[in-house]
């Protein structure tokens, strides 16, 4: 169902008034966690000043080790929800099991499935069975083809608004976190119709490369373009080393902004 061959025009998929993949690409730009409100607050401040209007913000937080911080949960949607209704903004937040799909709805506007649940089956099915908006992340290790495979589990059950993201899988190299694979730009929107975006944060974990490697994603096509702010990094619960902060963030934006490939 989300083969090119089986639908030749784009789906374009609504978040609330903005449109992704109708032509017109845009940045998606938040923190790693949600950590207060207060926080989740002066990055909202940023976000309307810079003209952006889909903040993202993770509550459910899938970390390596147990002992580092978890997210706030359900408390983190809330926050969510309390800062984009002040700054008309819009969201997305990662959701991390079936049975939070439906509630999440309530307080989110997009749901984030992260690379390690990018096979998750049965969570991805909740998600077919919604209408939510879905932001599907590469898995760490998957093929295009298995990727793919993921997306086609939440739209064979209903939901067609499903954006791909890549954000970098891994390789041998160890100069970046990831390797941001930008072939894999060109060759999803070849082969399907969906919305294609970019996480330069998780790609890269390199605050130093993140415009360039922006303006890669936008040149090869990408609908939109995914990055890490926060207001102070140093202090962050999670993705310390790898979030801008907010001068930086205007810093890459106007950068992104000036090649032209982002409005
Ligand atoms: C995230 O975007 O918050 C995240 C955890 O990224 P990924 O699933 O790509 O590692
Ligand atoms: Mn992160």
């Amino acid at each position: 169902l989300v083969s090119r061959k089986n639908q030749q025009e784009d789906t374009v998929v609504s978040i609330g008034n903005v449109k992704v993949g109708a032509g017109k690409p845009i940045m998606i730009a938040g923190p790693c966690s949600v950590e207060s409100y207060e926080q989740v607050r002066e990055v909202a401040a940023a976000l309307k000043e810079a003209g952006i209007t889909v903040m993202r913000g993770g509550a459910f937080k899938p970390r390596t080790s147990p002992y580092d911080f978890q997210g706030l949960g359900i408390e983190g949607l809330k926050i969510l929800k309390e800062v984009a209704d002040e700054f008309g903004l819009k969201t997305i937040s990662e959701i991390v099991h079936p049975s939070h799909i439906e509630l999440a709805g309530q307080y989110i506007d997009v749901i984030q499935i992260g690379a390690r649940n990018m096979q998750n089956f049965e969570l991805l099915k909740a998600a077919g069975d919604v209408k939510i908006p879905i932001l599907l992340k590469r898995g760490l290790a998957a093929t295009i083809d298995e990727f793919v495979h993921a997306a086609e589990y939440v739209v064979s059950r209903g939901n067609k608004q499903v954006m791909l993201i890549e954000r970098g899988i891994r390789t041998y190299e160890k100069a970046t976190r990831n390797t941001l694979d930008i072939s894999a730009v060109p060759i999803l929107k070849q082969e399907t119709h969906l919305p294609v975006l970019v996480d330069v944060t998780h790609s890269t974990g390199r605050k130093d490369i993140l415009a360039p490697c922006a303006k890669a994603a936008l040149a090869a096509g990408a609908d939109g373009v995914m990055v890490e702010v926060h207001p102070n990094p140093a202090v962050a619960l999670s993705d310390s080393a790898q979030q801008l902060n907010i001068e930086q963030f205007h810093q890459f934006l106007s950068s992104v902004r000036q090649s032209g490939l982002l409005k």
